[in-house]
């Protein structure tokens, strides 16, 4: 039994998170407690801390004072008396999605539809997520957590804690290409390739034996970095150098691309969307992770004649978050692009605030609690 433990956790909003010693939580029957080891950063969370009740109050924050932290990855430190599979000593990954457990959509195992769907240690989908937050209120900015033993993904011993810390990302990524079907014999446009769900996607589809990755992005630099993940499978394409669709037609013999991934940035322009729309051949697949900064005015006509498919598509499941770690496992997904930068729990402010420096989706924070 753990008596106390160390959490940084956010009094106010906007303000530094304090490092507390507070209760350390024993695992309920189904649940496991995990001692964390590393949990990553994802970009947006200093938007979370900051900005977020204001830019979207339907996404409740847990209240405070509360520990976030969105990817954690640890060791089992003990399981309740319900858990079957999941022992002390596990190397595991807390996938963050909670949902009801007990609705159709969850008793089906998509529990990322579920009315309660909410990332824990992050925020919520649902004005009733606080229900959530109460049976899990433990993010990874700490030393102890508790999750519900339907979270837990097995890291094999070649995948690094810190590795794990990002699949949030990676495993986004990863379900936007399985809604895109992507697979052998493929070409995919990956518009926003540079950023933390665009290199992840890349390597993804390298790794789900696509043909052939045809990456945008801004930063000169970055794209090389990614076409050197496979240079005889990648190619690339500076954005706002001409039109990326017409790019991604001259690179199929005009068919277009068998689907895109849409990561860009919340805060990019409309046309860069609408522009890569145009990339896809007939009858592919669009899938949205990045979302952008307005309104998309789209030609529904086209889509109907062309027979494309726009999916918007968000977080992943266990068992894909299982897939990944598998795939790491065997070699087939190579995370070895990622260079982590580690932060101990006291600087857990400085780490998040240093986001603002980070080189695209090669760079991996860390706090190490
Ligand atoms: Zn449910």
């Amino acid at each position: 039994m753990v008596a106390k433990m160390l959490a940084a956790r956010l009094h106010v909003l906007g303000e530094p998170m304090s490092i507390d010693t507070v209760e350390a939580p024993s695992p309920r029957p189904n649940d496991v407690l995990v001692r964390v080891r590393a949990c990553g950063i994802v970009p947006n969370m200093a938007n979370v801390l900051a900005n977020w009740p204001k830019w979207f109050p339907h996404q409740p924050l847990p209240e405070l004072p509360a520990v976030f932290g969105l990817d954690a990855a640890g060791v089992v430190e003990e399981v309740g008396e319900a858990v079957i599979n999941t022992r002390p000593g596990d190397r595991v990954y807390v996938n963050p999605l909670r949902s009801c457990g007990s609705c159709q959509v969850c008793r089906g195992g998509e529990r990322s539809r579920c009315r309660y769907f909410t990332l824990n240690g992050y925020f919520s989908t649902s004005r009733d997520g606080q229900r959530i937050f109460d049976l899990y209120p433990y993010g990874g900015f700490c030393e102890y957590m508790t999750a519900p033993e339907y979270s837990i993904v097995n890291l094999p011993d070649n995948m690094s804690f810190e590795q794990a810390g990002k699949l949030g990302y990676i495993g986004t990524s990863y379900e936007a290409l399985r809604h895109a079907q992507a697979g052998p014999g493929q070409v995919g446009l990956i518009d926003g390739a540079t950023g933390t769900l665009g290199v992840a996607a890349t390597a993804l589809s390298l790794a789900m034996g696509v043909s052939r990755v045809l990456g945008t992005g801004r930063d000169e630099k970055l794209l090389k970095r990614v076409k050197a993940l496979a240079p005889d499978r990648v190619e690339v394409f500076k954005l706002g150098e001409g039109s990326s669709g017409d790019w991604a037609r001259s690179m199929t013999e005009g068919e277009g691309a068998d689907f895109v991934i849409s990561a860009l940035g919340a805060k990019a322009p409309v046309e860069t969307m609408l522009d890569s729309l145009q990339g896809v051949r007939r009858g592919g697949r669009v899938v949205n992770v990045g979302g952008v900064a307005d309104r998309l005015p789209l030609d529904v006509k086209w889509l109907m004649d062309e027979q494309v498919q726009l999916i918007g598509s968000n977080w992943f499941s266990t068992a894909q978050g299982q897939e990944i770690a598998d795939m790491v496992r065997t070699g087939a997904l190579d995370l070895g692009y990622l260079e982590p930068q580690r932060f101990p729990l006291s600087e857990v402010n400085e780490a998040i605030s240093g986001l603002r420096h980070r080189s695209g989706g090669f760079s991996n924070y860390v706090v190490i609690p």
